[in-house]
């Protein structure tokens, strides 16, 4: 599953979108505004239904004209100083990839509106059917031996993109952040995740806005950290 051949050891940063790009939850929003959100939202919570057959619920009841998804995307605020954060990671020479559980449809264009189009981006699809009329998404990072919560497993999309050496920086916010952080050597966790973590006993800072993440990031050098190390490790020698 890794695609490590060529790639130097390296601090690679992986970012949620979803509550942590931008500042609600824009997946939830979006199902909320073009599709019946309720009851189906309830019940994931739950446990009545998997991330993945939530979705393919609240997907098949999606209606949006191309301007209204436009309009939508404009009223989702974004971090104030994501684009500072941005140029830092640059300047740093570090690699950034946003992991996201949610959909092309709306991430791709709130990224060019912040003029972050360029970075690589892993999120699922939703795909118009020509034939029925209706959405269709799918989950090209799905791994079934996971049992996280979300449709596309980002632990899966880390350790493709990482060498067993690789530094690796996590920041996120919620649910589906969980199974990642596990092989990360430094967290930034707020909401659910940081509860997690807690829970978890897994060293993180907690943060509010990337004016926090900068702060920390400008003083503070990352450092391996020993058990992460060793779950890589472990992931690679599975594969
Ligand atoms: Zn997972």
């Amino acid at each position: 599953m890794n695609n490590i051949v060529g790639i130097e050891p390296s601090i690679r940063v992986f970012c949620d979108f979803d509550g942590t790009i931008t500042r609600k939850d824009s997946g939830d929003e979006f199902f909320r505004t073009f599709s019946k959100f309720e009851p189906a939202h309830t019940d994931l919570m739950n446990g009545k239904y998997s991330v993945k057959e939530y979705y393919e619920k609240v997907s098949s009841g999606l209606s949006m004209t191309q301007d209204a998804l436009l309009d939508f995307c404009e009223s989702c605020e974004t971090d104030a100083y994501f684009r500072q954060f941005l140029d830092f990671i640059q300047s740093q020479h570090w690699e950034l990839c946003i992991v996201s559980d949610g959909f092309d449809l709306y991430i791709d264009e709130i990224l060019k509106r912040v003029n972050a189009e360029t970075i690589p981006v892993y999120r699922n699809l939703l795909q118009f059917q020509s034939d029925t009329g209706s959405w269709k998404p799918l989950f090209p990072n799905a791994d079934e031996r996971c049992k996280c919560f979300c449709a596309s497993c980002k632990t899966k999309i880390v350790l493709g993109n990482t060498h067993p050496d690789d530094l690796i920086i996590y920041i996120g916010d919620g649910l589906s952040d969980t199974c990642p952080v596990h092989v990360a050597d430094m967290i930034f966790a707020k909401g659910s995740l940081s509860s997690y973590c807690n829970q978890h006993g897994i060293m993180h800072h907690n943060w509010n806005s990337f004016f926090d993440i900068l702060h920390i990031l400008k003083k503070r050098k990352p450092i391996m950290r020993d058990i992460a190390r060793k779950e890589r490790k472990k992931a690679f020698i599975a594969e």
